[in-house]
């Protein structure tokens, strides 16, 4: 057995194990294998160890890959997606999991409809307020998510953040509860065509704690594939 094949075993393993200590399914986890630099060969051992989705930081990288692994794999958008990108990303991707603006919305929107596509995102929320991230502050969720829901080529499907990185399983467990806590917060809210009902958080390191404080989508790089060229 192969190593990647070994590695999205032990991920799903563990998985499973942090999402019945939650008296949840392994599979209302829905792991996403984030591909970026690593070679279509990869993607190929690790669907066919079965992964079903995975996600690409870049719109040129993910058009090559997805072009050359063909096969009916699902594929999340994950890094954060320029305007004059969106179009071709609309084509590409099943999820768009960073939008953060409304002039990006709009493109994808339009974009979508015109393809005949009602497109998933999720809103990418900036959880730590670090001036250096992408993500949309708190205070301007409301506001941002109320424009989107009126743009008829999106279903906002849930939030998405990537706090600061932390060796410290306390802080990263308090950022996840954050994001948990708007998703709460906006869903009492009952707005008009906002139900959000995915939460991706929790990458290689924090995964099973993302899980245990409620993510419905994981992005696992480096514990499936390995370590990255950079
Ligand atoms: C690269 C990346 C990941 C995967 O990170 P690992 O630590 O390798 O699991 C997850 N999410 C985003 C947004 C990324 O850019």
């Amino acid at each position: 057995m192969g190593v990647i094949s070994r590695n999205v075993s032990s991920v799903l393993e563990r998985v499973e194990a942090a999402a019945s200590k939650m008296g949840r399914t392994g599979d209302s986890v829905k792991v996403v294998a984030v591909s970026k630099t690593h070679d279509v060969e990869k993607i190929i051992a690790a669907a066919e160890a079965g992964i079903d989705t995975f996600g690409e930081n870049y719109v040129k990288e993910a058009e090559m890959k997805i072009a050359a692994v063909g096969g009916d794999l699902n594929w999340h958008l994950v890094g954060h997606l320029q305007v004059n990108k969106a179009k071709k990303a609309v084509k590409l991707f099943d999820v768009i999991e960073t939008v953060d603006s409304i002039r990006v919305a709009q493109v994808i929107s339009t974009r979508a409809l015109s393809i005949g596509k009602k497109l998933k995102v999720l809103v990418q929320v900036n959880i730590a307020e670090e001036s250096s991230k992408w993500g949309v502050l708190r205070n301007d969720l409301v506001f941002l998510l109320e424009e989107i829901s009126l743009l008829p080529g999106i279903e906002i499907a849930g939030l998405m953040a990537i706090p600061p990185y932390t060796e410290d399983m306390d802080e990263a467990r308090s950022y996840f509860a954050s994001l948990r806590q708007v998703q709460e917060s906006i869903n009492a809210l009952n707005m008009e065509g906002v139900s959000l009902r995915e939460l991706s958080m929790g990458m290689s390191h924090d995964y099973e704690v993302a899980i245990e404080e409620g993510a419905t989508i994981i992005r696992v790089g480096t514990a499936i594939f390995g370590m990255r060229r950079t």
